[in-house]
């Protein structure tokens, strides 16, 4: 396949050496939320760029970083009191992973060294982030090489039976969790789930009933709960952190992508007083957590966060984006009886079908006919970047499109999906 070089980018758009004009409807893969040459964004890194670019974050601290964690605890839900620096979302779920092990043996449970997960999930591609991820594309050759998560059923609301609704399957679903924390707790550090939308996952969605149930009996048998937010963070599927609309504050909250608005590698683990202070002690007893990676905290990448804070300061983007999500969600509806969309689905701006040989049957496409690849190729022609996962088709557009902008978008998936099909 031809790669495509983009000579520079601007809003929601590329150009290309030809000077083709691409619609970058997945925001360069779920990051850019606010437009590629943001003129807020742009103008605080010249202006960090001026001042310090990065320095050691080890006895060494510096504004942005402090800026920015002070904001993120003021923003996140309450009891996520300490935040945790690192460069991408994979390495902020090893440090919440070996914090939440960490925390265990600092606190006299040193048998707790195993992690639940959720079949379908994905939670990056480092070894320790693959071995809790769930897609088999991604990990089955490093089989051998990965620790061993306990695997529950996913909520998924694609796989409900006909007549039952999302809240109703998530609840059944939750049956498996309750069991398999009654059973292995003892052996637990935590549960780490994707709120609301598997995204990775080809967008699987559930309802956030299943968050809440999971955030008490996490609390009932003792076990941490991790939150990977890298995704699904920043507004993405209606509220700022998708963990508000079950009303749950986890141990540790993930975060990346959005947060530097796709300018610059950059995550953050948030975590409570009571774990920070099972690592706070003498230097003598050694119960330090040490992860330190070069580029921890790095000044430009933590300003350009800043930047995208004052966004959500100054702007009101939580509505907007209702009203964009409200516009997705009406031209959906138009495939409701499409007899090969097998599903359609949506939680705020995330939004995605399914396309399936026969709409009751809901049995895929086999893989290898890359219907998904057409997809992608037609509209590209079209000057639209869709990129669907197998046979699912998504949009998860930066949140400066207008109505026009997305229904260009809805028309040239629409007509991918039509030929892709026949
Ligand atoms: C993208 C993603 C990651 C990994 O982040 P990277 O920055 O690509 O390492 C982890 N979890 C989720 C839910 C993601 O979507």
């Amino acid at each position: 396949m031809q790669l495509i070089p983009i000579r520079s980018a601007k809003g929601a758009y590329l150009t290309d050496y030809d000077d083709r004009v691409y619609l970058d409807a997945i925001s360069s893969w779920w990051v850019n939320i606010f437009g590629h040459q943001n003129p807020t964004i742009n103008a605080a890194i010249i202006d960090q760029l001026q001042k310090l670019e990065h320095v050691i974050l080890a006895g060494f601290s510096h504004e942005p970083a402090i800026e920015l964690a002070e904001r993120l605890v003021q923003l996140t839900p309450p009891g996520l009191d300490k935040v945790f620096y690192a460069d991408n979302g994979s390495s902020a779920i090893e440090v919440a992973m070996k914090m939440s092990f960490h925390y265990w043996q600092n606190t006299g449970h040193p048998k707790r060294t195993r992690y639940i997960n959720l079949s379908n999930s994905y939670h990056g591609e480092t070894i320790g982030a693959l071995a809790v991820g769930d897609v088999a594309l991604y990990k089955e050759t490093y089989e051998p090489l990965l620790l061993k998560p306990i695997t529950v059923p996913s909520p998924d609301c694609y796989l409900r039976e006909e007549g039952v609704d999302w809240e109703q399957h998530s609840r059944q679903m939750f049956e498996h969790m309750e069991q398999t924390l009654a059973k292995h707790s003892g052996e637990v550090c935590a549960v780490i789930i994707e709120p609301l939308v598997q995204c990775a996952g080809n967008m699987r969605m559930y309802h956030p009933v299943y968050l809440e149930l999971l955030s008490d009996a996490c609390k009932r048998h003792n076990v941490h709960l991790i939150a990977d937010e890298v995704a699904v963070g920043f507004a993405r599927t209606g509220t700022l952190f998708a963990c508000e609309q079950a009303n749950i504050s986890p141990d540790f909250m993930c975060l990346s992508k959005g947060l530097t608005g796709g300018y610059l590698p950059l995550s953050a683990v948030l975590t409570s007083n009571q774990v920070y202070e099972a690592f706070y002690d003498r230097y003598e007893n050694l119960t330090a957590f040490l992860h330190s990676h070069s580029y921890t905290g790095n000044a430009l990448a933590c300003r350009t966060a800043v930047a995208v804070l004052d966004i959500f300061e100054q702007q009101p983007v939580l509505e907007t984006n209702a009203l964009t999500a409200a516009h997705m969600a009406r031209r959906l509806s138009e495939l409701e009886d499409h007899p090969h969309v097998g599903d359609i689905r949506q939680t705020g701006m995330i939004a995605a079908f399914e396309m399936v040989p026969d709409r009751r049957s809901k049995t895929p496409y086999p893989w290898q006919e890359r219907r998904g690849m057409r997809v992608y190729r037609h509209a590209l022609d079209a000057g639209i970047l869709l990129r669907p996962l197998a046979n699912t088709i998504y949009f998860m557009p930066p949140y400066i499109l207008s109505e026009h902008e997305i229904d260009r978008m809805m028309d040239v998936a629409i007509s991918g999906l039509n030929h892709a099909v026949s």
